[in-house]
This record gives C-alpha cells, structure tokens and sequence, in this order.
C-alpha cells in the first residue's frame, strides 16, 4: 500500500523562507549536488533520508510536510535540533531538484503483519545491536516519550 502525496508543490523560495538563513541553503544545497544524501524517502506525511556530513555516521533527517508546507524537521546532528541545519536542506534540495529520487516509505505495519513474534523480536534485537539510535528511541517508547510519536511515521 502507497501512501498518496497530497502536499503542494515546495518552491526553493518557500523552502529558503522557511530554513531562514540563505548560508545553510547554500551548504545544503552543497551536499546535494556532492551525494551526501543516501535512502530518500517520502511518505504521506513527509520526507525521510540519511545524509553523510562530516562524521563517519550519517545524520538521519525527517521533514513532516502538509497541505500547508514544511511543519517541523528534526535532524540528529549537534545543530539540528531545531530542524533547520544543512542536512534538513540538502534534503529538501534533493525533493526540488529529483522528487523521483524518494521511493515510498513502505506500510511497514502492513508488511510486518504476519510475522511470528519470535522473528520479530529477533529482529528487534539486532536492530537493538547495531543502530545505538533505536536503543534511544526504544526507551523513549518504554518512557512514552513525545519523541517516538514523532518519528514514528
Ligand atoms: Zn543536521
């Protein structure tokens, strides 16, 4: 099942205003054009990816995207927390410049569905040893944090 787009097109105007600053556009922009954006994807409620920046991990960057526009981003790099860091941007520069490049988010839940139990937690645990982020985002969900709604999507 593929989720429908239902945002307008983003401009590069409305995506400058929006970052608010032209020198994280330019960088950003930057990384597009170098590659640094790997795993685009989009979903009904936005765009995901990984980009490369100057450590050996890639920052991981959501964009929630509307009928009204950008909304949020969150990035996981030093800076990124408000959503507005070059990473965010390469990205969006990556949506104006090849939207085609973002294949569907898949319907993981639908995917994921008949799974047995004992595969999926097999899996959770490997997911759990090699990706320190889901570690963090497996205690948020124990604590309930807002942070796993958010990035749950
Ligand atoms: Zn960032």
């Amino acid at each position: 099942m593929v989720q429908r787009i239902s945002w307008p097109a983003l401009t590069e105007q409305a995506i400058r205003a929006w970052l608010a600053d032209d020198d994280v556009w330019r960088r950003g922009d930057a990384y597009r054009r170098a590659g640094r954006v790997r795993l685009p994807r989009r979903s009904a409620h936005g765009l995901r990816a990984v980009v490369y920046g100057q450590a050996v991990a890639p920052y991981r960057v959501w964009i929630r995207i509307d009928a009204q526009g950008i909304q949020r981003a969150q990035c996981t790099c030093p800076v990124g927390r408000d959503g507005r860091c070059k990473h965010v941007a390469a990205v969006l520069s990556l949506w104006l410049h090849q939207p085609g490049a973002f294949l569907p988010l898949p319907d993981w839940a639908h995917r994921l569905r008949d799974w047995p139990a004992e595969r999926l937690r097999a899996f959770a645990v490997q997911v759990l040893t090699r990706c320190p982020e889901a570690e963090a985002w497996l205690l948020a969900h124990e604590g309930k944090d807002e942070r796993w709604e958010e990035t749950n999507e």
